[in-house]
C-alpha cells in the first residue's frame, strides 16, 4: 500500500486502542481492493474529545470508528445522525461528507448478519439477551422488531429498565426486563429460543467465567456470545458440549466492520478477506 498526498485516512478513536483488531481488518481490505486508504488508531480520552473532533474536521479525515468510553459522547459533537445512532443513542462509525461528519451505528446490523450467516431465524421466537450497555442496546433495537418476545437482564436493573422503555418509546415494542440473578436466568432461558450475551463477562483476562451455568443450556438454545477474545468463550464451549448451535462475536465484528467499510468507501466489502486478517490476527495474540 503506497500512502500518497491524496490517501484517505480512516481512524479508530478510543481509549484504549492499542489492541483493536480494527486497523487490520481495514487495511487488509483496503489493500485487496486497491483503495488509496489507510486506516489508524488514536487513543483518545474522553476529555480530548472535543479537540479531537475539531481535528478531525481541520484535517479532513475521511471516516471514523468510535469505540469505549466516546460512543456516546460523541453524539452531540456531530452534524447529523443516521436512524441506527439516533436510536442506539450511541455512534460507532463516523463519515465526512462535505464539511459535516455523520453518525452511524453498525453494530445492529453486525449481530443481525452474524445471526442470519449462522442460519438462526427470528421470527416467531423468544430471545434473551443478558446485558444493557452500549452492545446490547444495539442488538435490542437490531432484535426487538423481529422476535416474538424479547427479555433483557441486566445487573444493574434500572439499565435494563431504562433500555426497554426506549424500545417501547421509539419501536413500539414491549420489552420485558429484569435483574442477573440465577432465578430470572432459570426461568427466562426454560423457554427461549435465542441466548444473546451482551455482558463482557467471559472476556479475556476472565475467560474462566460465564454469564451462564451450563445447566441451564439445551440443544434447542442457539447461543450467541458477542465476546470475542477469546473466540470461543467458555460460554459458547459449554453450549457446543449440550449440542446447541453456537454464534460466537467474531463474526459480529467482522459484519459491523463491513457495513462502516461500505459506508467509507461505497464498495461491496471483501469479507473473507477481512475475516481471515481478523482470525489470524487474534490466533497471533493469543499464541503470543
Ligand atoms: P458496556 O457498555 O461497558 O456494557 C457492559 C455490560 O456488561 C453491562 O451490561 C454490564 O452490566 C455487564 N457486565 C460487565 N461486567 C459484569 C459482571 N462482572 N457481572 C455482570 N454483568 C457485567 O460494554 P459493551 O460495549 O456493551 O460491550 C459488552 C461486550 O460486548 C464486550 O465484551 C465487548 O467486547 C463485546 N462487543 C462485541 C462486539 C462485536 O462486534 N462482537 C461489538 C461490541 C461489543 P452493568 O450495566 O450492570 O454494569
Amino acid at each position: 500500500m503506497e500512502i500518497s498526498g491524496k490517501t484517505k485516512v480512516c481512524a479508530l478513536i478510543g481509549d484504549p486502542v492499542e489492541h483493536s483488531l480494527s486497523p487490520t481488518m481495514h487495511n487488509a481490505a483496503f489493500k485487496h481492493l486497491g483503495l488509496d486508504y489507510v486506516y489508524l488508531a488514536f487513543r483518545v480520552r474522553k476529555e480530548e474529545l472535543r479537540n479531537a473532533i475539531d481535528g478531525i474536521r481541520a484535517l479532513k479525515i475521511h471516516g471514523l470508528n468510535v469505540t469505549k468510553p466516546l460512543k456516546v459522547d460523541v453524539t452531540a459533537l456531530l452534524d447529523d445522525l443516521d436512524e441506527s445512532a439516533l436510536e442506539i443513542g450511541a455512534v460507532n462509525t463516523i463519515l465526512r461528507r462535505g464539511d459535516k461528519l455523520i453518525g452511524y451505528n453498525t453494530d445492529g446490523v453486525g449481530a443481525l448478519e452474524a445471526l442470519r450467516e449462522a442460519g438462526v431465524h427470528l421470527q416467531g421466537i423468544k430471545a434473551v439477551i443478558l446485558g444493557a450497555g452500549g452492545a446490547a442496546r444495539a442488538v435490542a433495537f437490531a432484535t426487538a422488531p423481529k422476535v416474538k418476545e424479547l427479555v433483557i437482564l441486566n445487573r444493574t436493573i434500572t439499565k435494563a429498565e431504562s433500555l426497554s422503555r426506549d424500545l417501547k418509546h421509539r419501536l413500539g415494542v414491549d420489552v420485558r426486563f429484569g435483574g442477573l440473578s440465577e432465578v430470572e436466568k432459570e426461568e427466562e432461558l426454560k423457554d427461549a429460543n435465542l441466548l444473546i450475551n451482551a455482558t463482557s463477562i467471559g472476556m479475556k483476562p476472565n475467560e474462566d467465567l460465564s454469564p451462564v451455568s451450563p445447566n441451564l443450556l439445551r440443544p434447542d438454545l442457539t447461543v450467541f456470545d458477542l465476546v470475542y477474545n477469546p473466540i470461543e468463550t467458555r460460554l459458547l464451549k459449554e453450549a457446543r458440549r449440550v449440542g446447541a448451535k453456537v454464534v460466537d462475536g467474531l463474526s459480529m465484528l467482522l459484519f459491523q466492520g463491513a457495513a462502516s467499510f461500505s459506508i467509507w468507501t461505497g464498495r461491496e466489502p471483501p469479507l473473507e478477506v477481512m475475516r481471515k486478517a481478523l482470525k489470524s490476527a487474534l490466533e497471533e495474540r493469543s499464541s503470543g
